[in-house]
């Protein structure tokens, strides 16, 4: 790629803070046209707040933005649409009840005098547009009808109806098949050809060999380096992206290993695992690592009985228990935190206070009443113990940053009292900081036994 006056777009030591995190200090990026630049880093490194800044969703506290030869301005998505940014989320944004045709045209719909839109020409502009990335849909299909694939698709070529100079992927192959993979990938070649400058977002490192030019880390919201990737091994990137400290990250300390607390045999969920056996005892910290849809999180939910499973058995203590809900396995002392606090860990409307206390509620009722001081007192004492950054324990869950929610989230599974604790990514999206308390907490969990 011989280069030829400015770049299409540069970045120059954007900033931008949350309450309680700063996501991006000092980044720098630039795109050439015609070129594909990974974005690449752990979760909570800032990645998708640096494209939310390129398409107009968040103000940057600092730093520059220039477009072609000019600095510019991107105050909300409309702006960002006008330099021909064009943004996929990790969410898509389809209408589900209307039609390939109605989505790609939407909001500049080809118009049958003022007032009316020509189905026709929509149609037929669908179909060009589908043409030029060479894929056969039937534009009258409804949205909701088609695969994730599919309508990650259209997405694009809604992106491209207008035109967009700047394509930007936040982890497109994250729920793709490897057919829809390759798909894609032709379709970026495509693109490629056509000049069109692509920002792309994963962490997967088999992928970016195939399909990246160029690659910038970031790590913890700093701008580690900018790499070519021919030039790069996957172990540069890999140092790149956990930095020299990982000791210091990962604070391990051993605690005595006690009774047996959970065995798992020949556990069975079909479809999902197979044949899984294990133990777990006092004091120890147990991992399951597997790639995306390995059968590792159906397994930690099979145990706390939001999975059903068809044979093998769970014995807690000892006893085998029958896990058909989460309530059997709660009252047998297990906790679950699930990867996701805004979907399943935590009542964001609730207060700090009320979501500490609503797995061990049990505790502070006595003769029917719910004893408001003791159950204030107990989240009082997490809530220090924990260094919960909030102003009080009745602040909203929702104002909170994320590794601040995940701290709460923590400070109810202690004050229910359980022996067994099943973590599913605890440490994602929040601050380095916190994620080495959360460590500590793990372990100060292990050396009490749990
Ligand atoms: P990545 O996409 O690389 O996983 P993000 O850009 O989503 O990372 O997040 C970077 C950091 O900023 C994280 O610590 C995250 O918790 C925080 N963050 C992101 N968006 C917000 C927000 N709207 N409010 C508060 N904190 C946020
Ligand atoms: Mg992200």
């Amino acid at each position: 790629m011989e280069k030829k006056g400015p770049p299409l777009l540069q970045l120059k030591g954007i900033v931008k803070r949350f309450p309680g995190v700063t996501a991006l200090s000092g980044v720098d990026f630039s795109l050439e046209p015609g070129e594909v630049h990974v974005l690449l880093g752990e979760n909570g490194a800032g990645k998708s707040t640096l494209i939310k800044i390129l398409s107009g969703v968040y103000t940057p506290d600092g730093g520059e933005i220039w477009f072609g030869g000019d600095r510019a301005r991107i105050e909300n998505p409309h702006k960002a649409m006008d330099y021909g940014i064009a943004t996929i989320y990790q969410e898509f944004s389809l209408v589900p009840d209307m039609t390939v045709a109605e989505n790609i045209c939407l909001g500049k719909e080809p118009k049958l005098g003022r007032l009316f839109i020509n189905p026709k020409e929509m149609i037929e502009t669908a179909r060009e547009v589908l043409g030029k990335l060479g894929l056969e849909l039937d534009p009258q299909r409804k949205a909701r009808t088609l695969r994730v694939g599919e309508q990650q698709m259209v997405e694009i070529a809604k992106a491209l109806s207008i035109e967009s100079k700047v394509l930007i992927l936040d982890e497109p192959t994250a729920a793709l098949t490897d057919r829809e993979i390759e798909h894609l990938f032709e379709i970026i070649q495509e693109l490629k050809r056509q000049d069109v400058g692509i920002i792309y977002i994963s962490h997967r490192l088999e992928e970016i060999q195939v399909i990246g030019d160029r690659v910038t880390v970031l790590r913890d919201g700093q701008y580690v380096g900018t790499r070519r990737v021919a030039e790069t091994t996957v172990d540069d990137l890999i140092s790149m992206i956990v930095g020299e400290e990982i000791k210091e990250k990962f604070p391990k300390e051993s605690a005595p290993i006690g009774r047996e607390l959970l065995r798992v045999e020949g556990l069975t969920a079909r479809g999902a695992f197979e044949d899984v056996s294990f133990t777990l005892s006092e004091g120890e910290v147990l991992g399951f690592a597997g790639l995306l849809g390995a059968g590792h999180k159906e397994l930690i939910r099979t145990i706390i009985g939001l999975w059903t499973y068809e044979s093998g058995t769970i014995s807690i203590s000892g006893e085998p228990v029958n896990v058909s809900r989460p309530s059997v396995a709660i009252r047998h002392g297990v906790t679950y935190l699930p990867a996701d606090r805004k979907l399943e860990g935590l009542v964001l409307p609730l207060s700090v206070k009320d979501n500490i206390s609503l797995a061990g509620l049990k505790q502070f009722v006595r003769g029917g009443f719910l004893q408001l001081r003791r159950e204030r007192k107990a989240a009082g004492d997490y809530f220090s113990r924990l260094d919960i950054k909030a102003p009080g324990i009745n602040t909203l869950s929702r104002f909170l940053s994320g590794g601040n929610q995940q701290k709460v989230v923590l400070a109810r599974a202690l004050c229910s009292q359980s022996r067994i604790f099943l973590f599913d990514e605890p440490t994602r999206g929040i601050d380095v900081g916190a994620k080495v308390e959360i460590y500590q907490l793990i372990n100060e969990l292990a050396k009490q036994g749990a």
